[in-house]
C-alpha cells in the first residue's frame, strides 16, 4: 500500500475538490449570514496561511482564538495547522487570570479575537505581551472596535489582512504526528492542562465520529455544532463536516432557545450537538411559544448527563431523539456513542427510555474497561460501578509540556477520571465523577443517578448531589435543589420521588432549597466549591 501522512489540509482539499458546493453558513457577529462553500473555505484558508506567514507564524508556532463558532475562526482552524503551526482554541468563559496562564504556557504569537471579546482581549494584553506579539481581530474595517493593547502588541484587522494576501500557497506534507491543535481542559482543581493533538489523532476521530452509529454525518446532512469551537474542537465536527462533504451550520454567540429554534428550523438543520443546559433552554422556548422543530432529526447531547426528562419531552412532544455522546478533552472528545444494538431493537419504551439514559458504546479504534479501586478488571454486568480507563489513537498520552506517556498507567490505559457501568452490551453509564461519587459504608452511591431524580420533579429546575462527610457512615448524599421560575420546592415532595427507584440507603438525607448553583467554564457543577460550602453540613447538624 502507498503510505500518505493524514494532513488536516488533505480533509479541507477533499471537501473542496469533491464537495466544493457543499454550504457553511455562519451567524456573524456583525449580525449578519454569511454563506459560502468549502470551495472557498479552502482558498480562504490558503490566503491565511499566507497571512500567518507575514505575521511571522511558522512550523510548530502556536495560534491562539478567541472566538465562537463562525467561518473565520473556521479558517484558522484549516490554516494553521495546515501550515504546520498549531490551533489554540481558548475557552473565553474561563476567568482572565486563567486565560492568561493558559496563553503563556502556549506561548501562542498570535491571537484572532471576536469582537465581542475586545474588551477581553484588552485587558489580557498587558499579561501576555512575553508571547503574543499580533491580535487580530476577527472583522471587517469597518466593525473594528476602539482598543488599546498593551506596548509591543500589533492591532490587525482580520479582513484588512486578508485583502492584502493573495492565495499562492500550497499545502506542504509532513509527518502526521505533528501537533496540529491545543486545547486546556476546564479543571476544576488547579491549573488548567493543554491536550495537544496531532493530524493523526484528529483524522482517525473524524473517520470514527462521522460512522452511522456515531454521529452519521453525511454529504447530505446539515450539521449545527451548538458546542464551542473553543471547546474541544466543538467535538470535532468541522473536520467529520469537510471529510463526509456535510453543511456546516456555525451560530456564532447567540446560543438562546429563540435563536437556536429560529436557525435550526431556517438553515435546515438535519442534526445539531451541545450539551443539555442548550436543549433544556431550547426546549422550554419550544413549549412556551409552540415553535417546532422543522427538519432536525437527532440530536446529539454529552458533556455531562442528560436527565431523563429531556429525552423523553423531545422525543414525545417534537419526535426528535436526544442521543448521549461521552468524552473529553483527553479523548479528542468523543469516546462512546449511544447507538443502538440488536439487542436493543425489541425494547419497550419504558425500557429504551432506560437505556437511552447510557452514554453509549466505544467508538471502534478506542477500548475501554472499568477498574475497582486495586485495578482489577470488573464485570460488564451493569451492575458494578469503577474508574473507567481508555486506550487509542486518539487519546492523550501526557499533558502539554509534560513527558510521554506520564498520563497513562503502566499498561498504557489513561484514567478518565470518570465512574460507570458497563453492560453486558458494552453500553457505559456514567455515574460519577470519580471524585464526586459519594462513599458511604464503604458502598459507592452515585449522585447522578440521585440528580436525574431530583430534576425529574416538576418544580426543580436544576440539582446537585455531593458528598457531606458523616460522623458514622463517613460519607452521605446532600441534596442542593433551585427552584423552577415562579415555583416553590417542598423537599417532602422530592424526597418521595426516590421510593422505588434506588436503594433506600442512597436516599439523600437532607434537602436545601438553595436560589442557584455554581458552573465552570464549560457549564458544569462546580461541585468542588459545593464541597468547600456544605461537606461538613452533617456534622455540624450532628454536633448541634
Ligand atoms: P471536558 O473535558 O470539559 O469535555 O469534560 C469531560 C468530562 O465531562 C467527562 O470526564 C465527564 O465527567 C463529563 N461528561 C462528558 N460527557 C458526558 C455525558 N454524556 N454524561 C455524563 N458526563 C459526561
Amino acid at each position: 500500500m502507498q503510505t500518505q501522512d493524514l494532513m488536516i489540509s488533505s480533509i479541507l482539499t477533499h471537501a473542496a475538490r469533491h464537495h466544493g458546493s457543499g454550504e457553511v453558513v455562519s451567524r456573524t457577529e456583525e449580525n449578519t449570514t454569511h454563506r459560502y462553500t468549502w470551495r472557498d473555505v479552502e482558498s480562504h484558508s490558503r490566503r491565511l496561511a499566507r497571512v500567518l506567514q507575514k505575521l511571522g507564524v511558522a512550523a510548530g508556532d502556536r495560534v491562539g482564538t478567541l472566538a465562537w463558532n463562525g467561518y473565520r475562526h473556521l479558517e484558522v482552524y484549516y490554516a494553521a495547522p495546515g501550515m504546520g503551526a498549531i490551533c489554540h482554541t481558548i475557552n473565553p468563559r474561563l476567568h482572565a487570570d486563567d486565560i492568561s496562564y493558559i496563553i503563556n504556557h502556549a506561548q501562542d504569537k498570535v491571537l484572532f479575537v471576536d469582537i465581542s471579546f475586545a474588551a477581553l482581549a484588552s485587558a489580557l494584553a498587558p499579561h501576555v505581551s512575553g508571547s503574543v506579539k499580533t491580535v487580530v481581530m476577527l472583522t471587517d474595517a469597518a466593525h473594528m472596535p476602539p482598543m488599546t493593547l498593551a506596548p509591543g502588541i500589533a492591532l490587525a484587522c482580520y479582513d484588512q489582512l486578508m485583502d492584502e494576501a493573495d492565495d499562492n500557497y500550497a499545502w506542504p506534507s509532513f509527518d502526521e504526528n505533528t501537533a496540529s491543535a491545543l486545547c486546556y481542559t476546564s479543571g476544576t482543581t488547579g491549573r488548567p492542562k493543554g491536550v495537544l493533538y496531532s493530524h493523526r489523532s484528529t483524522w482517525l476521530h473524524a473517520y470514527a465520529t462521522a460512522l452511522p452509529d456515531v454521529l452519521c454525518i453525511k454529504a447530505t446532512s446539515r450539521v449545527l455544532p451548538v458546542v464551542p469551537m473553543f471547546h474541544v474542537n466543538a467535538w470535532g465536527m468541522p473536520y467529520a463536516a469537510a471529510l463526509t462533504g456535510a453543511s456546516l451550520v456555525l451560530p456564532g454567540r447567540h446560543l438562546d432557545g429563540a435563536s437556536m429554534a429560529g436557525l435550526l428550523n431556517s438553515e435546515r438543520v438535519s442534526f445539531t450537538a451541545g450539551v443539555p443546559t442548550v436543549w433544556m433552554g431550547l426546549l422550554q422556548y419550544l413549549r412556551s411559544s409552540g415553535d417546532r422543530l422543522e427538519t432536525v432529526q437527532r440530536i446529539m447531547t454529552g458533556g455531562s448527563a442528560a436527565p431523563p426528562l429531556l429525552i423523553e419531552a423531545f422525543r414525545d412532544e417534537y419526535g426528535v431523539a436526544v442521543e448521549h455522546g461521552w468524552g473529553m478533552t483527553e479523548i479528542s472528545p468523543v469516546g462512546t456513542y449511544n447507538a443502538p444494538k440488536p439487542a436493543q431493537v425489541g425494547l419497550t419504551t419504558d425500557q429504551a427510555a432506560a437505556h437511552m439514559l447510557k452514554q453509549g458504546r466505544i467508538l471502534p479504534g478506542i477500548d475501554m474497561k472499568i477498574v475497582d479501586g486495586d485495578g482489577n478488571e470488573l464485570p460488564w454486568d451493569g451492575t458494578a460501578f469503577g474508574d473507567l480507563k481508555v486506550k487509542g489513537p486518539w487519546i492523550a498520552n501526557a499533558y502539554h509540556g509534560d513527558e510521554p506517556d506520564s498520563a497513562l498507567d503502566e499498561a498504557g490505559w489513561f484514567a478518565t477520571g470518570d465512574v460507570a457501568t458497563i453492560d453486558p452490551d458494552g453500553f457505559i453509564q456514567i455515574t460519577d465523577r470519580s471524585k464526586d461519587v459519594i462513599k458511604s459504608g464503604g458502598e459507592w452511591i452515585s449522585s447522578i443517578t440521585l440528580e436525574n431524580i431530583a430534576v425529574s420533579h416538576p418544580d426543580v429546575a436544576e440539582a446537585a448531589v455531593i458528598a457531606a462527610a458523616h460522623p458514622k457512615w463517613d460519607e452521605r448524599p446532600l441534596l442542593l435543589v433551585v427552584p423552577a421560575p415562579g415555583k416553590t420546592i417542598d423537599p417532602a415532595s422530592v424526597l418521595a420521588l426516590y421510593q422505588d427507584k434506588v436503594a433506600k440507603w442512597w436516599l439523600p438525607d437532607e434537602i436545601l432549597v438553595v436560589a442557584d448553583l455554581p458552573h465552570t467554564a464549560t457549564g458544569k457543577l462546580l461541585k468542588t466549591d459545593l464541597r468547600t460550602r456544605f461537606k461538613d453540613y452533617y456534622v455540624r447538624d450532628a454536633k448541634a
